[in-house]
């Protein structure tokens, strides 16, 4: 299978939870908005702090 254009790949990144300050590795697909919950706290206030290079 080849067929480029279609592919939602998801992003390794890190987060941050902006409610309990934790920082954790997810993923996430660029192309979708996703709502986010904190593993710890479950608060949808999360950011990004950067994404991963293989
Ligand atoms: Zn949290």
């Amino acid at each position: 299978m080849s067929s480029d254009g279609q592919v939602k790949s998801r992003k390794p990144c890190t987060f941050k939870c902006l409610r309990c300050g934790l920082e954790y590795d997810g993923s996430y697909i660029p192309a979708v908005m996703e709502e986010l919950h904190c593993p710890q706290c479950d608060s949808n206030s999360q950011r990004r702090l950067k994404e991963k290079k293989k």
